[in-house]
């Protein structure tokens, strides 16, 4: 069985190791850690030819057997079985050929529309069979860009000993995402809109998570919390995949042949789509590169660039691809433990603690480089960019636009795969706008509503019915009176 240790190498009662169930449910090791396995399972030489005419949830399975998780084999597959509900359950991410060596792997093809519910689906399946077991309640905290809400709510709703919390940037969000927390029913759900930015909402969480006088508040009414970001560990172990599955859809398509070496091309906020690849290269996945794609929000470009990882003089840009406006990339802190051991990261993120910066050496940031390549685009680049590929017959949202930056900018000669994030609807007036090249400010109705009829793309009815449901959560708060708030919903 894998084991998990807290990235900080801090000892959790008397014990440094956990299990799985352990770290879904406590995802934060003391002291601001994340968990991370100890080690991975290796693919077979030959899973391209021994998984091509299997299904996804057949090679689901056998990469969560290979990691021999203490969840029984019930519940995983009533995990799995949740793709049935993408809209093709025998492929629910296809992988489409976008340009010359170039595919898009599809992974938005849930129920919300976003990349998000690859993982968060069968991951709160997961959590909700573990804590029926327990019998103790849980109360799940998400902090949300925009993606990640909908897709935990859609998840979790009325599950039983479940309670939500979900905190979005009021302001931040598109109308599609704001309505689709904010009409969400379920008598578990609370959805709270922050006035500040998702940095400020993610901070808030872990300081939450960390705070032992809110969880003393909540172990009198024996409440558990957990949190549902990609912190959690049980959202990236789904988050690897879906990499390998476009890789085996490659060499059954015949587009390379196995044993190939393909680049990944990721457009990255929190770092969770991205360390899933990292993850299933260690596997033994054949990737050369691993491509970063920022907007100008470009933290990330800095930081696998020039080994630095600086916030002092930053603020958030807002930009038209929203999921990826963050500065402080949680996942980042799994790769450096995993390349640099637990008390170097210890060391490094108590300078960004304190100092707001952490400074790699040469070799640790030639280390990564081998790995990650990284750069970002302007608003304007990816405006133009889903014309241009509009215009070639495939529409892309804003955040999968910036990976074309990435794409030109390294012309490697290698097969590229482009993780697609988000459908055009989620975020339908910037779409729009750069099909039309204008700058008028539709709204997300008017614009679905457009491209409907313009081009051949339909939404699903979850995304076109929002519009009529009537508004659940209205409440709209300061950072500081979360904990109040949260105390008074459990
Ligand atoms: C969440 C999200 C991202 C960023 O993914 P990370 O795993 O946080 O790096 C990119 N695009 C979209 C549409 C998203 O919802």
């Amino acid at each position: 069985m894998i084991q998990f240790v807290s990235t900080r190498g801090d000892i959790v009662d008397g014990q440094n190791e956990v299990c799985f169930s352990e770290a879904i449910l406590n995802p934060m090791a003391n002291y601001g850690g994340l968990y991370a396995p100890t080690s991975l399972p290796m693919l077979p030489t030959d899973f391209a030819s021994k998984f091509q005419d299997k299904s996804y949830k057949e090679l689901a399975k056998y990469i969560l057997n290979s990691f021999d998780i203490d969840i029984h084999e019930a519940d995983i597959d009533t995990a799995l079985n949740l793709y049935d509900n993408f809209d093709d359950p025998a492929n629910p991410v296809p992988v489409v050929k976008i340009g010359e060596k170039l595919f898009a792997c599809e992974l938005y093809r849930g129920p919300t529309r976003a990349f998000k519910d690859m993982a968060i689906q069968p991951f709160g399946s997961i959590l909700a069979a573990l804590v029926q077991k327990t019998d103790q309640k849980q109360l799940i905290l998400v902090a949300t860009s925009g993606d990640t809400g909908p897709a935990a709510l859609d998840s979790f709703k009325e599950k039983a000993n479940i309670k939500v919390v979900c905190l979005y940037p009021h302001k931040g969000t598109s109308d599609v995402q704001r309505l689709q927390m904010t009409t969400q029913a379920g008598s578990n759900l609370k959805v709270i809109g922050i006035n500040g930015t998702f940095d400020d909402a993610q901070t808030a969480l872990k300081r939450l998570l960390e705070c032992e006088d809110f969880k003393q508040k909540l172990d009198k009414t024996d409440t558990n919390l957990t949190a549902a970001n990609s912190v959690n560990f049980g959202r990236i172990i789904f988050q690897i995949i879906y990499h390998i599955h476009s890789y085996i859809q490659l060499v059954k398509a015949k587009q390379i042949s196995q044993g190939d070496k393909i680049d990944l091309c990721i457009p990255s906020g929190n770092f969770g789509n991205a360390l899933g690849a990292y993850y299933a290269k260690k596997m033994g996945l054949p990737i050369d590169h691993i491509l970063i794609a920022s907007n100008q929000n470009n933290i990330l470009t800095q930081f696998i660039n020039d080994g630095i990882y600086d916030i002092r003089d930053r603020q958030i840009v807002k930009t038209t691809s929203p999921a990826m406006d963050i500065l402080k990339s949680s996942n980042i802190e799994r790769v450096i433990y995993d390349m640099f051991g637990s008390s170097r990261t210890k060391e490094l993120m108590e300078n960004l603690n304190t100092h707001k910066i952490f400074e790699l050496t040469n070799d640790e940031k030639q280390k990564i480089q081998k790995v990650f390549k990284a750069t970002y685009c302007d608003d304007n680049f990816a405006k133009k960019t889903m014309k241009t590929y509009y215009e070639d017959g495939y529409l892309m949202d804003p955040h999968t636009a910036t990976c074309i930056k990435a794409v030109q900018q390294f012309q490697t000669d290698k097969t590229i795969v482009i993780s697609s994030t988000a459908q055009w609807s989620k975020f339908a007036p910037t779409v729009l706008n750069a099909i039309q090249n204008d700058d008028i400010r539709y709204t997300d109705k008017e614009s679905i509503d457009i491209i409907s009829t313009i081009t051949n793309e339909t939404t699903t009815e979850n995304i076109s019915n929002l519009w009529r449901k009537e508004i659940l959560h209205k409440d709209i708060i300061d950072p500081e009176d979360i904990d109040k708030h949260i105390i008074k919903f459990v």
